[in-house]
């Protein structure tokens, strides 16, 4: 086992990396020895992993971190950073490293508060000696302000500060930010990787990793929850027979009304998990009585901790409802591959007669228009349109012709 073990279907990214990691090492062994600093590197202060989701930014982040803390005495003997074992790799992958920060936001946007305090703490040397690290898992929540304060970070790094940046897209960072950075490109993993890895790491048996690898379509995060728990299965067995549901006005309505609500009961689920407790730790922290009154002047905080909250709700329900579209999708775009007769695999081999039956019953042109309107939909609710209203006239495209 390394720590490029959980990156699937990356092979040369995992290279990429790897390469840097040797090099960095070679560096660090460079300046505690007093020997000469190699004259070139394949190592950099700023990174930055792009790629579709579920396809493992963050994973690759992560274990390039663990590599770059990695002090296996095998290093000394030609081997790689990397090892998975030692000390400095088993802390950086399980995160408790002190020298490495991931910062992951449930939030819609990281602020310039929170950006400044990062990039305070970049400034610091390695207590361990060999290099900073600071993952930002979601930097196209940078709203502009934050970026321009990251980019200052960026453009002067301290001597052993490593930015490892994660975005779906290119597009989707700060162009002075990433004209800074080294870019990989991270793709879809194979589906048959996917089920693999499910097996392998977390146990799963063999078929139902196999179906919810292909369900997913190379997502990995998703195949897993999808394997391991039953609510998720639930509710994507509803999203599948949502095509059966629209055959009339009223069914419309009622499918739209369904899937905003299961998205806000999935919030809720998990702000029931982690709300409650974040808030005792709070009011523990204050140095308030179980059940009794806050202490003075503590209001202010209670409030921000209720807004975050709050926030986060949000951004769960918004991304909750985001993948039931993309469940949808798939469903019509399995319709299409039918009717198109192609060779692609379909990903809702459950639903198959329904698959067939639309395939017959309609044209691949309506197809096509079905596809983009939960396209249209979704570009709707990123841009902030009422859910319900967005989704109804989703579910009324869905019906027609
Ligand atoms: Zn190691």
């Amino acid at each position: 086992m390394t720590v490029w073990d959980d990156l699937v279907g990356q092979e040369r990214v995992s290279e990429q990396l790897g390469a840097a990691a040797r090099d960095a090492d070679a560096l660090v062994t460079a300046v505690a020895t007093g020997a000469p600093q190699p004259e070139a590197s394949k190592m950099t202060h700023a990174w930055l992993f792009t790629g579709p989701p579920g396809s493992g930014r963050s994973t690759a982040a992560r274990a390039f971190g663990a590599a770059l803390q990695c002090t296996s005495p095998d290093r000394a003997l030609g081997g790689a950073p990397g090892c998975g074992f030692c000390d400095g790799c088993h802390t950086s992958l399980v995160g408790t490293h002190a020298d490495v920060e991931v910062v992951r936001t449930d939030l819609l946007s990281i602020g310039v508060k929170e950006t400044r305090e990062l990039v305070r703490r970049a400034q610091m040397s390695p207590a361990g000696g060999r290099w900073q690290v600071i993952v930002l898992e979601d930097a196209d929540r940078l709203t502009e302000g934050a970026g321009n304060v990251l980019l200052k970070a960026v453009e002067e790094p301290a001597p052993r500060t490593v930015w490892l940046l994660c975005a779906p897209s290119l597009e989707d960072v700060l162009p002075t930010i990433r004209s800074r950075c080294r870019h990989l490109t991270l793709r879809t993993p194979p589906v048959d990787a996917v089920a693999d890895v499910l097996v392998r790491r977390d146990g799963i048996e063999p078929d139902i990793a196999a179906a919810a690898a292909r369900a997913t379509q190379g997502h990995i995060g998703r195949a897993r929850r999808l394997a391991t728990d039953p609510k998720a299965r639930e509710r994507r067995a509803a999203v599948l027979k949502l095509p059966m549901r629209v055959e009339d006005v009223g069914g419309c309505l009622r499918a739209a009304q369904e899937l905003i609500d299961t998205a806000g009961d999935d919030a809720k689920q998990v702000a029931e998990e982690v709300d409650v407790k974040e808030t005792d730790d709070l009011r523990a922290a204050l140095g308030a009585e179980k059940g009794g009154r806050m202490p003075r002047g503590t209001a202010g905080v209670m409030k921000e901790l209720e807004d975050r909250q709050k926030r986060r709700r949000t951004r769960t329900q918004r991304d909750s409802l985001d993948l039931a579209l993309i469940e949808l999708t798939g469903v019509y775009r399995d319709v299409l591959t039918l009717q198109l007769g192609s060779r692609v695999a379909l990903a809702n081999t459950e639903v198959i007669d329904m698959l067939e039956r639309l395939a017959r019953g309609t044209s691949p042109e309506s197809t096509l228009r079905r596809i983009e309107a939960i396209g249209a939909c979704r570009t709707a609710l990123d841009r902030n349109v009422a859910p319900l209203l967005a989704v109804e006239a989703m579910t009324m495209a869905l019906r027609a012709g």
